[in-house]
C-alpha cells in the first residue's frame, strides 16, 4: 500500500487479515513455542519462539509503525524493555539519567552502576543550567522520561537530542506517559523508545508487558541479539492482548485526556490544594515546552493538598470511583500516593529531591464520565479537608 495511512487507521487494521492458514480477520495467537520445518536446510520464517514468534512480530510492527521507527523488541515489561535498552552500554560509558525518573528505573541504573556496568549521572534535564552540567562530560547515551513521574517535568526533548548529537550519544524516550498518539520522540531525534505497555498502550490493566522501538535497523540487530540471548521477551498471549487493546488506543487516550483537562482545571481553582501539576494547564512551569513537543497534554495529573499527609489520608479514602492503586494508563481512573507506593525504592532523599512529598496524590484518569469523577473528587476534598483542618 502506497498511501500514508493515518495513525489510528494503521492501528486498527493492524494484522488484520493477514493470516496465510485460514484468513483470520483477527490475527491468531501462536503459542506454539516451537515451529515445524520441512527438512534439513529448509527452515521457514519461525523456529522457536524466544528467538521470533508471530503473534509478537504482528505487535512489534504495530507499535513500531505508531512511533515512526525502524523495529521494535517486545518485552515482558516496561522494565525489561530498560533492561534491554542498558545492554547497549558497556563499562566506562556515561549514562545520563534524570534524577526524578521511574522509581525503579531509578533503583535499577543506579545499583547497576555501582556494579560496574557503566557510569552514571543523575542529571535536572529541565532547566539549562541543568543541561550544561548533564553534558559536562560525553555520555554514552542519555535516558529521558517526559513528562515525568510523578509531578509531571517536561524535558526539550529537540534540545537534548540536538547536545547528545555532538557526542555521538544515544537518546532514548520512555514514552509510557503519553503514548505514541500524544509524543513522537523519534521524530523529534531521539533514537530509542521505550514503553511499559502495561499502561496507556495495552489500556486495559491485565497484562504487563514493555517494549523498545528502535530508529535504525542496526540498533534494533544489535538489541534483537541481546533480547534473544538474555530471554528478554514478551509472552504470546501478552502481546495477543496489547495488540487487542491498542486498536483502541486512540480513542481512549483522546477521551482521558479531555476528561483529565476538566478536572485539572476545577482542581486548580479548588480552595483545598496547594499546588496543582498536570502541563496542560497555561499556569503550569511546562506548558510552554510540552505544548511545543506534545500533541496533548495526557491523562495524569497530580496534586498536593493544603492538608498535607493527613488530609491526603482521608482522601484516599473517601474517593469511591477511583481506586487506590498503583499503575496508570487503563479505561477505569486509579489513584496513587507515590511515596508510599511507586516512589519507595528511591529512597527519601532522592524522593525530597524529585519533589515526592508525603502529601502528594497522582491520579490516572480514565474514560468514565466526567460528571462522575468530578463529583466523586469533590465529595472527597469536601471530607478531606473537613477531617484535616
Ligand atoms: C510502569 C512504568 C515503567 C515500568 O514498566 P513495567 O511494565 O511496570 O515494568 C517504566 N516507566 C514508566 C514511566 C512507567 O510508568
Amino acid at each position: 500500500m502506497a498511501k500514508k495511512l493515518k495513525r489510528r487507521t494503521t492501528i486498527v487494521q493492524a494484522g488484520i487479515g493477514s493470516d496465510p492458514a485460514y484468513h483470520d480477520v483477527i490475527p491468531p495467537l501462536h503459542l506454539s513455542s516451537t515451529f515445524k520445518i520441512d527438512g534439513i536446510e529448509k527452515k521457514g520464517p519461525y523456529e522457536y519462539s524466544r528467538t521470533r514468534n508471530p503473534t509478537r512480530d504482528i505487535l512489534a510492527e504495530a507499535i513500531t509503525t505508531l512511533e515512526g521507527g525502524a523495529n521494535a523488541c517486545i518485552t515482558s515489561s516496561g522494565m525489561a524493555a530498560i533492561t534491554l535498552m542498558l545492554q547497549l552500554l558497556k563499562p566506562g560509558d556515561l549514562l545520563v539519567a534524570p534524577f526524578d525518573c521511574y522509581g525503579r528505573a531509578y533503583k535499577l541504573i543506579q545499583t547497576l552502576a555501582d556494579k560496574g556496568h557503566f557510569k552514571l549521572k543523575f542529571a535536572d534535564l529541565y532547566s539549562s543550567e541543568g543541561l550544561d552540567d548533564a553534558f559536562s562530560k560525553p555520555p554514552r547515551m542519555v535516558f529521558i522520561e517526559s513528562p515525568s513521574n510523578p509531578v509531571m517535568r517536561t524535558s526539550d526533548i529537540a534540545d537534548i537530542c540536538k547536545r547528545a548529537k555532538k557526542h555521538d550519544a544515544l537518546v532514548a524516550v520512555d514514552n509510557t506517559f503519553l503514548s505514541p498518539i500524544l509524543q513522537q520522540p523519534l521524530a523529534l531525534g531521539a533514537d530509542l523508545v521505550i514503553h511499559s505497555t502495561t499502561k496507556f498502550l495495552n489500556g486495559h490493566s491485565d497484562v504487563v508487558s514493555g517494549a523498545v522501538v528502535t530508529k535504525t535497523n542496526e540498533l534494533w540487530e544489535e538489541l534483537d541479539f541481546w533480547s534473544n540471548s538474555m530471554g528478554l521477551i514478551g509472552a504470546p498471549f501478552d502481546s495477543y492482548m496489547v495488540l487487542r487493546g491498542m486498536r483502541t488506543l486512540e480513542l481512549r487516550i483522546n477521551r482521558a485526556q479531555e476528561n483529565a483537562g476538566t478536572i485539572a482545571e476545577m482542581l486548580a481553582a479548588h480552595p483545598a490544594i496547594k499546588t496543582i501539576y498536570y502541563p496542560g494547564l497555561p499556569s503550569d512551569s511546562n506548558h510552554a515546552i510540552a505544548k511545543k513537543q506534545q500533541e496533548g497534554f495526557g491523562a495524569m495529573l497530580s496534586f498536593e493538598l493544603k492538608g498535607g499527609l493527613e488530609a491526603a489520608r482521608q482522601f484516599v479514602e473517601a474517593v469511591e470511583i477511583f481506586s487506590l492503586a498503583q499503575s496508570l494508563g487503563g479505561t477505569e481512573s486509579l489513584l496513587c500516593h507515590p511515596a508510599t507506593m511507586t516512589h519507595v525504592a528511591m529512597g527519601e532523599k532522592a524522593r525530597a529531591e524529585a519533589g515526592v512529598t508525603d502529601g502528594l496524590l497522582r491520579l490516572s484518569i480514565g474514560i468514565e464520565h466526567v460528571d462522575d469523577l468530578m463529583d466523586d473528587l469533590n465529595a472527597a476534598l469536601i471530607q478531606a479537608s473537613a477531617k484535616a483542618a
